[in-house]
């Protein structure tokens, strides 16, 4: 893959203690990847669009990064244990502990986009082991730095930022109910202190978004690693409803702009609850 996996911006202005991460919205293929999937078909998993949502980030003062790698390739959103056997063409010479996520096929490396193959072979060890070299841990390694000077000063805040499909319900296998338009994840409390997601979800309700907390999205790998309320690290996983702002073929709509305002909103309450 040539260039870099990802872009990182600077705050512009002075800088606050917050980090905004964006792992999905990549959209650039590598040539190497080999999938029989091809087109919108295999750019069902893109949060497409998503750090462009969140832009205005680092003139509220905070650092922004954005994965270029799309996450069907690898997903920084995973440990790297979360590793589907039935993918691979010979055994992991590693530790093996497939999630649940694994087991629907959108484990480390998908195997699965929508219930479709995206391969018609296995990977090989290599090739895996080179996903992970090229664009995980330079993600990984560029998120902890920024999380790192963040938290120099005391407290930090970190959201890591998605969309969602408006099917998610029936995709995660769960009983159909309408989604929220915003679904804040915190692990069940885990992640972050009360007072970051009312702060968030306050700034969306008062835009006249629809907001759920943990539910159906409770937060993955990167919150679980980078949230500890306890230590003053706080992380909260942002969802939002993907038709808010983009059509089927991936094309933004016209409900962009209205969401990228709620989210400045939402990001100017936090600016203001970190100088606090
Ligand atoms: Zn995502």
């Amino acid at each position: 893959m040539p260039g870099s996996p990802f872009t990182l911006i600077e705050a512009r202005g002075p800088a606050l203690p917050i980090v905004v991460d964006s792992p999905h919205s990549g959209t650039d293929y590598p040539a190497d990847f080999g999938s029989v999937l091809q087109g919108l078909a295999l750019r069902q998993g893109e949060d497409t669009w998503v750090h462009e949502l969140w832009a205005s980030a680092p003139a509220h003062g905070a650092t922004l990064l954005a994965a270029h790698f799309p996450r069907a390739y690898i997903d920084p959103n995973r440990s790297l244990v979360d590793i589907d056997a039935a993918l691979l063409d010979a055994p992991w010479p590693g530790p093996v502990e497939p999630s649940r996520k694994t087991e629907l096929g959108i484990g480390l490396v998908w195997r699965l986009m929508d219930g479709k193959p995206i391969y018609d072979r296995r990977l090989t060890v290599a090739e895996v082991q080179a996903r992970i070299g090229r664009c995980w841990r330079p993600y990984h390694a560029a998120l902890d730095e920024a999380l790192a000077a963040a938290a120099a000063q005391g407290p930090r805040w970190h959201l890591n930022v998605h969309s969602m499909p408006d099917d998610s319900y029936r995709r995660l296998g769960l009983p159909d109910k309408p989604l929220a338009d915003v679904v804040l994840g915190n692990l069940d409390g885990s992640t972050c202190d009360e007072a970051t997601v009312a702060t968030i979800e306050e700034a969306l309700l008062s835009a006249g978004y629809s907001v759920a907390r943990n539910d159906p999205f409770k937060g993955v790998e990167i919150i679980r690693a980078s949230g500890q309320p306890q230590r003053g690290w706080h992380a909260l996983q942002v969802e939002v409803k993907r038709s808010l702002y983009m059509d089927e073929r991936r094309e933004r709509n016209a409900g962009f702009d209205r969401l990228q305002r709620a989210l400045d909103r939402a990001l100017a309450a936090l600016a203001a609850h970190a100088r606090r």
